[in-house]
């Protein structure tokens, strides 16, 4: 059973699929997270995704990543990173860029290939109970609030850093010590804006570091450091994110999809696993803004 159907419990279950397991998803959730989250992935993800036959699905929703350019306050080029266009021994290139609402529709839908792989959505797993034979897993059917009970043999925890399943494990987290708060400003192009240009760029300005990312489409993004006395709220209301943008970009160009303060940690969990329980993705591990890569 698999506890989560972000990308990485749809993976998984994808994976579990492949090879013939009898598998239950339980998801909180109704659907797919809408907002923007992750932009970049690599050729090893590609990879699993070519393994679990989705790549050609996938194909479609990501671009290639030139790489990415270091530039000093000045806007003077202190280091060009530009990633290699050729296949590496993946089979697949370096970088991709990606919208993860759409990649995490195409593991869902894979996901209706296997017969013996169940997805329940909106199905809220509150309490694990092992023994030696099994794990009993009991949830809350948000459909219509009914309790629910189920036997897994094993049950892996792909339900994010707040993971229930790593609680009942009892595991602890190694603190890396990074800990900082980004503000992640995504927006959508109303016009051509090709001068912003297909690298990204990390604005290396000791004052406010900032990285711009060209999404797919007319997405792109910018994530800005929020300074130590800055409110959390303040920072991501309208007016200080077009104030924040205005060296790039004005309400004229585009609308703002979404802005937010991101705290991000480098975190691992102790423990990986605890007899029958175990953690996959971000329950395992946090790191800052690129876990896939
Ligand atoms: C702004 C931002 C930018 C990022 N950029 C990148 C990037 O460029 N590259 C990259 O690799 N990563 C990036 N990340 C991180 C990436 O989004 C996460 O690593 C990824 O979503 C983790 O996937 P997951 O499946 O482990 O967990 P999640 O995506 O968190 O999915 C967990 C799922 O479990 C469900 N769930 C939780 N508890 C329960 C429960 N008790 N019962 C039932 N269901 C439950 C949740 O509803 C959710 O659907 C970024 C993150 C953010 C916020």
């Amino acid at each position: 059973m698999i506890v989560g159907r972000g990308p990485v419990g749809a993976t998984l279950a994808n994976l579990l699929g492949l090879c013939g397991v009898r598998t239950l998803v339980l998801e909180r959730e109704a659907r797919t997270y809408h907002l923007p989250r992750a932009v970049h992935f690599d050729d090893e993800c590609m990879r699993v995704f070519q393994t679990i036959g989705l790549a050609n699905a996938i194909l479609p929703h990501v671009i290639l990543s030139p790489g990415m350019l270091f530039l000093d306050a000045g806007g003077r080029m202190l280091l060009d990173w530009s990633r290699p266009q050729t296949l590496t021994p993946m089979g697949w290139n370096l970088s991709y860029r990606f919208h993860q609402p759409d990649l995490e529709d195409v593991l869902i839908h894979g996901l209706a290939r296997w017969p013996h792989v169940t997805l329940r959505n909106r199905c809220d797993v509150f309490a694990l109970d092992q023994d030696e034979t099994g794990v009993r897993v009991r949830y809350e059917d948000l459909s219509n609030g009914t309790l629910g009970e189920v036997r897994a043999g094993y049950v892996v925890g792909c339900d994010g850093a707040r993971s229930l399943v790593r609680r009942f494990i009892g595991s602890g987290m190694d603190d890396l010590g990074f800990h900082e708060r980004w503000l992640v400003i995504d927006v959508l192009l109303k016009r051509d804006r090709d001068d912003l240009g297909d690298y990204s760029i990390q604005h290396c300005d000791p004052r406010r570091p900032a990285t711009y990312v060209r999404g797919t489409g007319t997405r792109r993004r910018w994530e800005i450091t929020v300074l130590p006395d800055e409110d959390s709220q303040d920072v991501a209301q309208p007016a200080k994110v077009w104030e924040l943008l205005s060296r790039w970009i004005t309400p004229d160009d585009a609308d703002i999809e979404r802005a937010a303060v991101y705290t991000f940690h480098s975190v691992i969990a102790q423990q990986w696993r605890g007899g029958r329980l175990l953690l996959a993705g971000d329950s395992a591990h946090q790191t800052p803004r690129s876990p896939w890569c």
